[in-house]
C-alpha cells in the first residue's frame, strides 16, 4: 500500500481513519495498518511485561522500567517523522507527538491526546485513559509507563533534546483523566542519583552496559561487575602475608578511604547535604548489591549510631566462619559517615552473619583524637 503526504494530511483533518490503511491477511498471518506489520490484543503483552519488571522491583520501579522500554519505542517514530519532512509536512513536536498517538490510537494501542500546554520546554497532555490504565486498574497508582516512555522517545526522537515525562493523574490512581506532563530537561548526573535516592527510579535504569565493548556505565561512572569472592580471596591472601588481624586492618582501611573518595564525588557532582550524602551512598551500595539496609538507629545518650545489615558482600562470600569477617564493609560505612558529615569516627561490628548471628551489626562512634 502506497502512503503519501494526502494520506496524513487527510487523517490529522479527520477526513479520513485508519480504517481505511488496513490489510488483514489470514493466509500468510500478516496484519498491517498503515503499511506497518501489527498484531491485536497488546492486553496480554502490556500486562507480562508489567508482571515481569514487579517482580524484581516493587509496583513504582516496574512502572519507570516500562517506561524505559517504552521510550526506545518512541523513539522508532524518527522515521516517520523523516518521511514526512521530506514530503513536505515539518509538524511542531507537540502537533507531531498528536499524530503518531492517533494513528496508534486508531490501531487500538495509544491514546487519543488533548494538547493542554505547549511551550518549547513543556507539553502537557491529556487523554480520559489509556489502555494501561485499564489494564492495570487494581494497581491503584499511576501506571501509565507505556505512554510516559512512548512520549519520552516520540519527543526525544525529533528535539534531540532530553525530554522527562510525568504522569499527574491517573485512572489507575482514581483521577478522572490521565494527564501527563513533559519537560525538556538537561540529563545531569545529580537529577539521575537524586531519583534513585528518592526511590524515583532503580540503578538499572541508568546502567549502559556494553558488553562487547568491555565496558559499562553507571549513570555516566565507569563501574566493573566483580565475583563476591574477590572479598574472601582478597582476606586470605593478606592473611597469608600479614596474619588476620593485621589484614583486617589493612582491609578496613582501604574501604574507609573508598567510602570517604566515594562521598567526595558526589560532592563534586553537586551534592552538599551531609544526610543526602550518606542516603545515595547507602542507596548505590544497596543497589549494587553490596548489602541490604535493615535499620538505622540512633542512640543520643552513646552519642552512637547502630546500622543493621543483611546480605553483606563479605558474609555471603565468606559463608559460615565463626566470626566476624565484615572490615570491609565496616570501613566502607565508617568512610561514608566521615566524608558525609566531615567527623572522624570508629566503626566496629558487633555481629555478623558469619558468626552465626541473624545480621551483620556495625556500631559507629566519634573517635577519641
Ligand atoms: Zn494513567
Ligand atoms: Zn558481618
Amino acid at each position: 500500500m502506497k502512503i503519501g503526504k494526502e494520506d496524513f494530511e487527510a487523517l490529522i483533518k479527520g477526513e479520513k481513519d485508519i480504517s481505511s490503511y488496513i490489510e488483514l491477511d489470514t493466509v500468510a498471518g500478516t496484519y498491517s495498518v498503515f503499511g506497518v506489520r501489527t498484531a491485536s490484543n497488546p492486553n496480554y503483552l502490556i500486562k507480562a511485561i508489567y508482571e515481569m519488571n514487579e517482580a524484581h522491583l516493587n509496583k513504582k520501579l516496574a512502572v519507570k522500567a516500562v517506561r524505559k522500554l517504552f521510550r526506545s519505542v518512541g523513539l522508532g517514530s524518527l522515521g516517520l517523522f523523516n518521511l514526512l519532512k521530506k514530503s513536505g509536512m515539518d509538524l511542531p513536536p507537540a502537533e507531531f507527538l498528536l499524530l503518531v498517538f492517533k494513528l496508534q490510537h486508531q490501531q487500538g494501542w495509544g491514546a487519543p491526546f488533548e494538547l493542554v500546554e505547549q511551550s518549547d520546554k513543556r507539553i502537557v497532555l491529556r487523554t480520559k485513559h489509556t489502555f494501561e490504565s485499564e489494564i492495570l486498574k487494581d494497581w491503584k497508582m499511576p501506571v501509565c509507563g507505556v505512554h510516559m516512555g512512548w512520549i519520552e522517545g516520540v519527543l526525544m526522537a525529533v528535539t534531540g533534546k532530553t525530554w522527562y515525562c510525568l504522569e499527574r493523574k491517573c485512572v489507575a490512581n482514581g483521577d478522572d483523566c490521565c494527564e501527563f506532563v513533559a519537560d525538556q530537561v538537561e540529563p545531569s548526573w545529580k537529577f539521575k542519583a537524586q531519583a534513585v535516592v528518592k526511590g524515583d527510579s532503580a540503578i538499572t535504569e541508568f546502567i549502559e552496559h556494553k558488553p562487547v565493548k568491555g565496558t559499562i556505565k553507571l549513570i555516566d561512572d565507569p563501574v566493573v561487575i566483580m565475583p563476591r569472592f574477590v572479598f574472601s580471596s582478597m582476606m586470605n591472601s593478606l592473611k597469608k602475608t600479614m596474619g588476620e588481624l593485621p589484614a583486617g586492618g589493612v582491609n578496613y582501611r582501604a574501604y574507609m578511604d573508598m567510602g570517604k573518595e566515594n562521598i567526595e564525588h558526589y560532592k563534586k557532582m553537586g551534592i552538599t547535604e551531609p544526610k543526602t550524602l550518606s542516603d545515595m551512598a547507602f542507596t548505590f551500595y544497596s543497589q549494587m548489591g553490596w548489602f541490604r539496609l535493615v535499620k538505622d538507629e540512633w542512640n543520643e545518650e552513646k552519642k552512637e549510631k547502630t546500622i543493621t545489615l543483611d546480605n553483606t558482600v563479605e558474609s555471603e562470600a565468606f559463608g559460615s566462619t565463626g566470626k566476624n569477617v565484615c572490615y570491609c564493609t565496616a570501613g566502607l560505612l565508617a568512610g561514608i559517615i566521615e566524608g558525609s558529615f566531615g567527623i572522624k569516627v570508629q566503626a566496629r561490628e558487633i555481629k555478623c552473619h558469619s558468626k552465626g548471628d541473624e545480621f551483620c551489626v556495625f556500631t559507629i562512634s566519634n573517635k577519641a583524637e
